[in-house]
């Protein structure tokens, strides 16, 4: 396999994505932009195909914004290849993240096939599930963790590393590397359901939630109570169409067996997740959405 060596010196790592949804696929962008070389994995296939035509159009943005010449962004574009299955993957990768849905079971089923890849470092991206509770079955406790994007991965600074009870310093310390790679500011933390941003950024979101069913307000005018009031740079109910109501209802759920009946998921948001109204990626959450953008 060919290296290519990313801005700034020394060798690029091979990384392998599992899931190329809204995170996964942003994990890829940043890996690619990066100068590393990405096997983006995605069951099914009309997501797949979708992850694709969407990887292109962030690529094609960024020359038309001058944030990169055009030969940058096919350097880029030729470092991602799309995978139906592990299977398609070779063995040996610096890196795997996975990005599947926020479900234990699915996650870890994941988690124990990519091991089998010999990663140097295996990562879950959840945003909520213990890091304890991902490891169990795998070989190799010690090279996994948790290194939680935040959406969109391309604009947000932050990238929380969740320390297992068996992840090594090493572990930890080419996790803050590797952060430092993608130009993201790490923060370690222990492992606990939730870890330090989605514990304190669910409790807001499922609050506002009940405050919409509670008809305090609209939704615009909680999230502009939110925005000017409190300097917040979006308000809760956006914030849950930008993430998608779906994932938001794992989240509460796994944070409600964590921590019980303070998360329990709003009967509001439970009913728009089975009307299909998943936020931006569906067009219809708290908000309209027309092409990507708040109508
Ligand atoms: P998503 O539903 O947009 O994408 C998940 C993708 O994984 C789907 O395309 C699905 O088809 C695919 N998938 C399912 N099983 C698979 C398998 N076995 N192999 C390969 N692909 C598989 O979800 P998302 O919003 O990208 O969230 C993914 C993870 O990231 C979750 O754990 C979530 O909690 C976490 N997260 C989400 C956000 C956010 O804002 N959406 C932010 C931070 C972390």
């Amino acid at each position: 396999m060919t290296r290519v060596a990313p801005k700034g010196g020394g060798m690029s790592d091979r990384w392998v994505v599992v899931g190329a949804g809204t995170m996964g696929l942003g994990i890829a962008y940043v890996a690619a932009g990066a100068g590393h070389d990405v096997d983006l994995v995605e069951v099914d296939q009309t997501r797949g195909q979708v992850a694709a035509v969407r990887l292109g159009e962030l690529w094609d943005r960024a020359v038309g914004r001058g944030r990169l010449t055009a030969e940058q962004a096919d350097a880029n574009r030729s470092r991602v290849t799309m995978r139906a299955t592990l299977d398609e993957v070779s063995a040996g990768p610096d890196v795997v993240v996975e990005a599947v849905p926020e479900r234990a079971d699915l996650k870890r089923r994941v988690l124990r096939e990519a091991e089998t890849l010999g990663p140097v470092l295996l990562a879950s991206n959840t945003s909520s599930i213990s890091i304890a509770e991902l490891a169990e079955g795998l070989n190799r406790p010690e090279a996994f963790l948790g290194l939680h994007f935040f959406n969109p991965v391309w604009a947000m600074a932050l990238l929380e590393v969740v320390v297992g009870p068996a992840t090594t310093s090493q572990s930890v310390d080419a996790a803050v590397a590797l952060a430092g790679r993608l130009g993201k500011d790490p923060v370690v933390v222990r492992d606990m359901p939730g870890f330090a941003t989605s514990r304190l950024g669910v409790t807001l979101g499922l609050e506002a939630i009940r405050m919409v069913a509670d008809e305090v307000a609209e939704p615009a005018d909680i999230d502009k109570a939110m925005v000017l009031g409190y300097r917040h740079p979006i308000g809760p109910l956006e914030l849950t169409d930008l993430v998608g109501l779906d994932v938001r209802l794992d989240i509460a759920r796994t944070l409600e067996a964590a921590y019980g009946q303070r998360f329990a998921p709003p009967p509001l948001l439970v009913e728009m997740v089975a009307a299909g109204h998943l936020g931006k990626k569906s067009g219809q959450g708290f908000y309209r959405w027309q092409n990507g953008v708040k109508a």
